[in-house]
């Protein structure tokens, strides 16, 4: 083990709140939220006039945030530094009309979000969370954290091919959970949570939910040092920049204004006005800026400042796979945060944005890594090159190294989110 600031228990710890207290994209910003609001945060309602003081600040639309931080005399062309992510995980969630099931079994009909490892959902004891739409118009966030479903494995003895071709789920056919026993009635899942969570029965008139695993997250490992956990992609980054924009926000001679951006719908694309395709985080810098006092010219010159360190999860080397990592570039857990590259944008990094990476990671004393695809696997993408596309603002793919990626349950260093958030600190704070 390196020196400092190796290893600091008290952040992965947090972190471990943080996901138990986030089974879903909505919750996740409300725990970002609550953690912003004890720094001194507070909530601007995007439908108000703004004003152009100092502070703290953050907006929230669904399941993203927007949180930053105008230290006094800031100028209205004042550049920002951003730390971005996204607060959504590959999961299942719940069909228009639910009750289902069939030979005395209820389930629950699902629809699969973004592109999980659908075996890793199987003989898991699930809960069910999200957002329920009132009457009234308001809306309430739940959390039914017990066991309440399963999606049972077909018995080894009713297909003994899967030891020759290995398990094949159909994603309508074999993904459906059970929830009980009994014969399955129109309403009977939503009149379950307006009785769960005291809601006058027949409120309801609008619901997002999913399911999510409820073992809760844990050290593993000889030395404990390795995280297991649910939605370590990507809320690990999101409480990572959510402890970097607080603690900026605490320094002193800031030239520039830290931001948190955390999106909904990275998994299945970004195209949404909550997405990163869409116009909120270029919406809110503006009018921060428009509210200082700024013109479109201030504006422009605020954005040509602006960088960006986009934050998602990457690929450890995988000791049972080496072969479809690149031969050189092997990120490894505890190694540090990862600058992620990919000649074709699919990660917007080149070689002036790792300089700023080289940067953050060298004044927090952190050591990094890098990643790169092997050419012949096609690379995954994140929210940073759309960032870059839509707003013109320079932006640099970042994270930290995980296994078992968009599995239920994902597996990091224990170390690695307490130095990406040092990182994310120093970047914040230059
Ligand atoms: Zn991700």
């Amino acid at each position: 083990m390196s020196s400092s600031p190796r290893f600091d228990r008290s952040h992965t710890d947090e972190l471990i709140a943080f996901l138990s207290a986030s089974p879903t994209p909505y919750h996740a910003v409300a725990s970002a939220a609550e953690r912003l609001e004890k720094a001194g945060f507070r909530q601007v309602d995007e439908a108000a006039q703004w004003d152009g003081t100092s502070g703290g600040k953050y907006v929230l639309r669904g399941g993203s945030i927007i949180a930053w931080y105008v230290p006094k005399g800031a100028e209205p062309h004042t550049p920002f530094r951003i730390a971005g992510a996204h607060t959504d995980s590959p999961n299942l969630r719940v069909k228009p009309l639910p009750d289902s099931g069939a030979f005395g079994w209820r389930q629950v009909a699902v629809e699969i979000y973004g592109g999980p490892l659908l075996n890793s959902w199987l003989d898991r004891d699930l809960g069910l969370a999200g957002r329920l739409s009132l009457r009234d118009g308001s809306t309430r966030l739940v959390n039914v954290g017990r066991p309440l479903l399963r999606i049972p494995q077909l018995a080894i003895h009713m297909d003994r091919s899967i030891y020759e071709k290995g398990l094949q789920l159909d994603k309508q056919k074999h993904m459906q959970p059970i929830w009980g026993l009994g014969d399955a009635h129109e309403g009977d899942l939503i009149s379950f949570l307006e009785e769960e969570n005291g809601i006058t029965a027949g409120d309801v008139t609008g619901w997002d939910l999913m399911v999510h695993s409820i073992e809760p997250p844990a050290y593993l490992g000889r030395d404990e040092e390795l995280l297991a956990g649910p939605r370590m992609d990507n809320l690990a980054s999101v409480h990572a920049a959510t402890a970097a924009l607080t603690a900026a926000a605490a320094s002193d001679g800031l030239n520039h204004i830290p931001v948190l951006a955390a999106f909904d719908h990275e998994e299945n694309g970004s195209q949404s006005d909550t997405g990163a395709d869409g116009p909120l985080l270029g919406s809110v810098l503006e009018r921060s800026v428009f509210a200082r006092g700024g013109t479109y010219e201030d504006k422009a010159r605020a954005f040509a400042g602006t960088v960006c360190l986009s934050s998602d999860t990457g690929h450890a080397i995988h000791p049972n796979y080496a072969e479809r990592h690149d031969p050189t570039h092997h990120p490894r857990a505890n190694g540090g945060p990862i600058l992620k590259v990919n000649v074709n944008n699919r990660y917007a990094t080149d070689g002036s944005g790792r300089a700023v990476f080289v940067d953050a990671c060298e004044r927090a004393g952190v050591p990094y890594q890098h990643f790169v695809s092997n050419n012949a696997m096609p690379c995954g993408t994140t929210i940073g090159p759309i960032t870059a596309a839509r707003h013109g603002i320079k932006t640099v793919d970042i994270g930290i190294a995980i296994l078992s990626m968009h599995s239920a349950r994902e597996l990091c260093g224990s170390d690695d989110p307490h130095l990406l958030a040092s990182a994310l600190a120093a970047f914040l704070e230059s």
